[in-house]
């Protein structure tokens, strides 16, 4: 890499040094590949921006934009020789505006710092992932993430109205609007929502904000089986309950999180729901779920109407991976299928965990059939590490099966890769890649990354 272009961009260039560049080699997934970039640019300005990717196109450098490297895909690792681009000098929130109920923000804000800004004025930006602590408004729009909220609220691009993009070429462009209704020109506001750095790197995002939802009530109901769970899932989404939040948890999930928060979780439950309703009248939405949980075989339900525990409930779904993680190695999957089928994705799981003499830990967005089957197994066993990789595909191609998807929020990123043309049909793959060609002609924004590159 010509260590005079580099130069050429002065204070954008946050370090060469090993030691620095090393932290951005990867994000949080598992077996997606680590590779150290050779530069990391920290832009402060679209300007900025502009400049380090018009360098990059003259230079033919590979860039990998990152937001906080909270991925759980690889979306933001790199391979070979690359530079990554971080957002986290685009911090600021630029504007909140109650009367449009809009906030103008930079990529590198988190999530969770936006969502206090916005509340501070009786306002709710509801995206909430669980990395929301850490995880940027921009990763957030290149994943197009989801979280608990997504079962009332809906995913990341349903707040999206607008962007400020620049292209592989240095060129910036703004979609969207700012109004309440706009309808000029293709949406290519959602195009970029979910892109995953492979079209452009965003600089600013106008998201739609909501008035505060009232303060939740929540629901905890356990039962003897995950199946049973399952079952209430399925019931309490067929009535189309305004439910604000529907997380399951299995045992091994439980105890795992139990270890490390210490909730005090009744010993041997298989499988527990968590519920919240933010409803006028949240006490009667949760009457008809705990009936319909009773209904599925519940062991116990309780509903309690203390914010401070409903919060630290949350806090220990939140800790669901990071519990995890404690028991060995893992690989994580993020399959969405229809509400309706949950029950079989379940049972699935379980008879692949069986075959495979693996544990299986098993939690999600249940209340949108989004499930996170997290595969344990001990990498240094070349035995063990192919039973994991056989039981994550089959876990995944038995989603797509039952009419589901390979990715309901994380996104494909280096992980599922090989997958994305499994789930389009070709004409789908083949508009993909021309779209791609069209904005970054010499494929230089985080090559590898989405597409099989075979
Ligand atoms: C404990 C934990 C819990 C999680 N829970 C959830 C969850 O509930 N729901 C969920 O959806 N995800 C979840 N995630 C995954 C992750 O936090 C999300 O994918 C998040 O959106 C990534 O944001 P980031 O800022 O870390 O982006 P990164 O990981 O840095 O990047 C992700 C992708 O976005 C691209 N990108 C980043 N910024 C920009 C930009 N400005 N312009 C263009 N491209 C950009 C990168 O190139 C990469 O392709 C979780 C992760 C962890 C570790």
């Amino acid at each position: 890499m010509n260590p005079e272009a580099l130069a050429e961009l002065g204070a954008s260039v946050l370090s060469t040094d090993a030691d620095v560049t090393a932290a951005y080699a990867h994000d949080e997934s598992r077996l997606t590949g680590r590779s150290t970039p050779v530069a990391v640019l920290a832009p402060a300005s679209t300007a900025e921006v502009a400049a380090c990717l018009r360098v990059a196109t003259r230079e033919g450098w590979h860039v990998i934009p990152r937001g906080a490297g909270s991925g759980l895909s690889g979306a933001a690792n790199g391979a070979g020789e690359f530079v990554v681009l971080s957002t986290h000098r685009l911090d600021s929130i630029s504007s909140i505006d109650p009367v449009e109920r809009i906030a103008v923000v930079q990529p590198g804000v988190v999530t969770g710092d936006l969502r206090a800004a916005v509340a501070a004025q009786g306002l709710f930006y509801p995206p909430d992932p669980g990395s929301v602590a850490f995880s940027t408004i921009g990763g957030n729009v290149a994943t197009n993430a989801g979280g608990m909220c997504c079962v009332k609220y809906g995913v990341t691009g349903d707040f999206v109205l607008g962007l400020e993009v620049v292209l592989a070429d240095g060129r910036v462009m703004r979609t969207g609007r700012r109004t309440a209704k706009g309808v000029a020109g293709y949406d290519l506001t959602h195009l970029f929502v979910g892109s995953e750095g492979t079209l452009g790197v965003v600089t600013e995002i106008t998201v739609r904000l909501l008035p505060a939802p009232r303060p939740p009530l929540t629901l905890v109901a356990t039962f003897r089986s995950l199946t049973d769970a399952g079952q209430a899932v399925a019931a309490i989404a067929a009535t189309g309950s305004p439910v604000s939040m529907l997380e399951i948890m299995d045992r091994t999930t439980l105890e795992a999180v139990d270890r490390l928060a210490r909730m005090g979780f009744e010993p041997g439950t298989a499988a527990m729901l968590l519920v919240q309703s933010d409803e006028p009248d949240s006490a009667g939405v949760l009457a008809e779920v705990e009936k319909l949980c009773a209904g599925a075989g519940a062991v116990d339900v309780a509903v309690g109407d203390d914010p401070e525990e409903g919060a630290q409930l949350l806090e220990a779904r939140r800790l669901a991976l990071p519990a995890l993680e404690r028991l060995g190695d893992w690989l994580l999957d993020d399959v969405c299928v229809p509400r309706g089928r949950i029950v079989e994705l379940i049972e699935l799981i379980e008879g692949v965990a069986a075959d495979e003499g693996l544990t299986i830990g098993v939690f999600g967005h249940a209340g949108d059939g989004n499930m996170h089957p997290t595969v344990i197994f001990d990498d240094a066993d070349p035995h063990s590490r192919e039973a994991a990789l056989r039981a994550f595909d089959r876990i995944t191609e038995h989603a797509l099966a039952l009419g589901g998807t390979i990715t309901g929020e994380h996104g494909v990123g280096r992980l599922k890769r090989s997958w994305l043309a499994r789930e389009l049909d070709e004409t789908a793959m083949a508009v993909h890649r021309a779209v791609r060609s069209a904005l970054d002609p010499d494929g230089l924004l985080n090559p590898g990354n989405l597409f099989d590159p075979a």
